[in-house]
């Protein structure tokens, strides 16, 4: 039977309040809130054209619903929290039999359903209550589905007592037999103990509690007595301090099981969430899940009912992993396949440029390049051609290591637009890569007859006018600059390509933002995004999984060796020293500080750096001084992010001619910077940088063929950074290093700030679940294939879920 509408603004709203409970009621899941959304969505339902009449059966609670809404965005976020639920209970029940038909008390059984609803409210679970609802939905719980989804941390294993003479110092264990003593005693002042012997037919142990004398009436002498806890040796005796105890044949008791343990939360207990998730399980164990099953066949997993009840009440460890594996692997393909719509929709709409094959201007470039292309930069090359070839619009990450020789591509890339007869623009994240690539860029490209602006954040209103002027009428043909770009002035006659380099810094909707510059073409253009940052291939698939990706593999031949050294805090002269070689031998080098430093440095950001180290960090300005005065003749050049642009430009172009050999400077230089006489780095305080910025550093060295050396020297002597610089020290492969970082600092550093607008995984952890991810890919590209737009009938479901998990992504409403 097809749905109704009134049914249908049931699920929608369903949908909807659950999206806010996750997002912490702030009102933003619909465009204009709620309130508006019940104006243009309630209100014409509730008003029948001549008014009067009985009410339709069954909508009874779009009055209410209404009424809810009205007040819910002049709400708190705690008074949004009550009306949602409010709103929720009224709708918890299956929407077939009219929601409100069957509303649920606080502690409400209501009555069975047929297909026990997921929507439902915990609250309709036996034992749980009000206050206990409160509880779980601090934890975002708000629905028996929540409670399901809500997995344990780990197990404790009471399936079967170990006989206590075979006891394993160290480790938890369950045992099993008769109280024989139970004492209280006072061990000092403010330590009452309660120690009672536990014996089997092995042997004996004392179990010990502390100041909880009630444990004296409860372990009466002769009782039978299941503990779990942990066992020590002491004074010649077994001791398991604070167990859990049980009586054996206890109804609903631990003995004989793997018992789960949750993440809790204050006015949770242990128990009371087993109980809870065990009366979830009621009934719904044949929940199929939304996973097809032939692609859950394939790789071995359970539906997801089962799957619930393998980690709830595993019968071993290896069901429980196999019950979350499978509910990871449904929870990455749903994101897997909300990613693969997006990037079907991101190629529907507007056609995208049709390049021609090879044309004049790349052909002279290829052969003016003093070298030949390696074997992936030519793959890689394959694959941009063919899209940029393509009726389709290309949207493509390629991702190479430091040095791996993207920037090639990239010109490549431009000038394929130009021999087409359409622009190309080149987006940078800060303004000194923006100028690097404008300095490679603009002579090479002149030689050819292609002239190369400069979009710069501090151009002179005239000059800037007339640089936009030239894109809009045409005449410019390549234009480079960073976010700027966006600017809604920034228009273009025939934008045919652009190249985004160091994505991470830019966000999804940006790209969006530069692709509509050629919306009044009628097309989008092609984008290719530049990644150094050496993402695990695993984690760019969610990072970037509405792009198509390119890996560079290696690096070109013919590059000297980078030799990374290390130096603990007073060997910093040490490290000098070989950096002073390094010049001697008429080479470059940097000097890379973690901040600024200097008189107005010691403001604003550098200041919780301090707070948090305890100590100043070596600065910029400072060391650039120190440098200066003992070393006259190393030409030192300073390069920070405060510079003004123009000093920026000055120093890194001294630097590149050679005339400034030291260039100290922050992190400004991590990315971009190519300077092949520079054959050493020394970086200060390098415990203070991630493992992927250090191997971004260390890639500006070594570009040439002389041999270069990276000194890593730390401020001090131990500490955590301690093992990260070993690693680096280790490894040449920046991708290797990604994942030790990922494996050393969690997943938080890259996917720190969100920008990419993804929603967080709840089941799956993308470093420790990798394959799955990988399979979740190909599985959902499987479904895609068949049911590209998920239009099918029997793909409803699937479309339903995953509209109301990713209403952010708008995957099926467009408008
Ligand atoms: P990335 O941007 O990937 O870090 P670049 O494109 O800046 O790397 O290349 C690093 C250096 O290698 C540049 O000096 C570049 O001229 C050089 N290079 C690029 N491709 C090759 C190649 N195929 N053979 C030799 N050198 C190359
Ligand atoms: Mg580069």
């Amino acid at each position: 039977m097809a749905e109704s509408a009134v049914e249908q603004v049931a699920r929608e709203l369903r949908a909807i309040l659950r999206q806010e409970s996750r997002d912490g009621f702030r009102d933003r899941t619909v465009v204009g809130g709620l309130e508006a959304y019940a104006r243009r969505r309630l209100e014409p339902m509730l008003a029948p054209p001549g008014g009067g009449g009985p009410e339709e059966p069954g909508t009874a609670w779009l009055a209410e619903a209404r009424e809810v809404l009205r007040a819910y965005g002049a709400a708190s976020p705690e008074g949004r929290r009550e009306l949602a639920a409010a709103l929720l209970r009224r709708l918890g029940a299956p929407v077939a039999g009219a929601p409100g038909k069957a509303p649920a008390g606080p502690e409400g059984v209501g009555p069975a359903a047929a297909v026990p609803d997921l929507a439902e409210p915990v609250t309709r679970l036996r034992g749980v209550g009000g206050r206990q609802a409160a509880a779980l939905a601090r934890l975002q719980i708000r629905t028996v589905g929540d409670l399901l989804a809500h997995l344990p941390l780990r197990y404790e294993d009471w399936r079967r007592p170990v006989p206590i003479a075979r006891l394993q110092a160290g480790s938890e264990q369950l045992v099993a037999g008769t109280v024989v003593a139970v004492r209280r005693w006072q061990a000092r002042r403010g330590l009452e103990l309660v120690d009672a012997v536990l014996r089997d037919a092995s042997g004996s142990l004392v179990l010990r509690w502390f100041n909880q004398p009630y444990r004296e009436r409860q372990l009466a002498a002769g009782r039978p007595l299941a503990a779990y806890g942990r066992v020590e040796e002491f004074q010649g005796r077994w001791l398991m301090q604070s167990p859990e105890v049980e009586e054996p044949g206890e109804a609903e008791g631990r003995v004989g099981r793997l018992v789960p343990v949750y993440p809790a939360g204050r006015g949770l207990s242990q128990g009371f969430l087993r109980r809870a998730c065990r009366r979830a399980l009621e009934g719904r164990e044949g929940v199929a899940g939304l996973v097809p099953e032939a692609s859950r066949r394939r790789l071995g997993l359970l539906p997801t009912g089962e799957a619930w009840r393998a980690v709830h009440a595993p019968r071993s460890p290896e069901e429980a992993e196999l019950g979350r594996r499978s509910l990871a692997f449904e929870e990455l393909w749903l994101l897997e396949l909300a990613l693969g719509l997006l990037r079907r929709r991101a190629r529907q709409g507007l056609p995208g440029v049709r390049h021609a094959p090879d044309g004049e201007r790349l052909r002279r470039f290829r052969d003016s390049l003093p070298y030949r292309l390696t074997d992936g930069q030519e793959s890689a090359w394959r694959e941009i051609e063919a899209d940029m070839e393509g009726p389709l619009s290309m949207n493509r990450l390629l991702q190479g290591d430091v040095g791996s020789g993207k920037t090639v591509l990239a010109a490549m890339t431009l000038l394929k637009s130009v021999d087409s007869g359409y622009q190309a623009a080149l987006m940078a994240p800060t303004e000194i890569l923006a100028e690097q690539h404008w300095l490679g860029l603009a002579p090479r490209f002149r030689a050819l007859g292609v002239e190369t602006g400069l979009l710069r954040g501090g151009m002179a209103p005239g000059e800037r006018q007339e640089l936009l002027d030239r894109l809009a009428d045409g005449s410019l043909p390549v234009v480079v600059g960073t976010h700027a770009l966006l600017q809604p002035d920034v228009r273009f006659a025939r934008l045919g390509s652009v190249v985004i380099d160091e994505q991470h810094r830019f966000g999804v909707e940006q790209r969006a933002a530069l692709q509509r510059k050629a919306a009044h073409m009628g097309v989008r253009p092609d984008v290719l995004v530049m990644t150094a940052t050496p993402i695990p291939r695993t984690l760019a698939l969610t990072l970037y999984g509405d792009l198509d990706l390119s890996l560079l593999r290696g690096l070109p031949q013919g590059r000297g060796r980078i030799e990374t050294r290390l130096f603990p805090p007073e060997g910093r002269e040490a490290a000098y020293r070989r950096l002073g070689e390094h010049l001697r031998a008429g080479h470059r080098a940097y000097v890379v500080c973690p901040r600024v430093g200097g008189e107005e440095g010691e403001e604003g950001g550098d200041e919780a750096e301090e707070a948090v180290s305890g100590e100043a960090l070596p600065g910029a300005v400072a060391v650039a001084r120190e440098l200066a005065r003992r070393h006259p003749d190393w030409r030192v050049g300073l390069l920070h992010g405060r510079l003004p642009v123009r000093e920026k430009a000055a120093v890194m172009e001294a630097f590149a001619r050679g005339e400034v050999r030291v260039l100290v400077a922050t992190t400004v230089v991590e990315v971009g910077v190519d300077v092949p006489e520079a054959t050493a780095i020394l970086v200060e305080a390098a415990e203070s940088f991630g493992l992927a910025q250090l191997h971004q550093l260390r890639g500006r060295v070594g570009r040439g063929p002389f041999a270069s050396e990276c000194l890593l020297v730390a401020s001090r002597e131990d500490g955590p950074g301690r093992e990260r610089l070993e690693r680096l020290a280790r490894t040449e492969d920046g991708f290797a290093l990604a994942e030790a970082d990922l494996e050393l600092r969690g997943p938080g550093d890259f996917l720190g700030k969100r920008q990419h607008g993804l929603p967080q995984l709840h089941v799956a952890d993308p470093v420790g679940d990798r394959e799955l991810l990988e399979l979740a890919r190909i599985e959902s590209e499987r479904l895609l294939e068949r049911d590209p737009e998920l239009e099918r009938p029997e793909s409803r479901r699937l479309r339903e879920e995953l509209a109301s998990r990713f209403p952010q992504l708008d995957l099926f409403f467009v408008g």
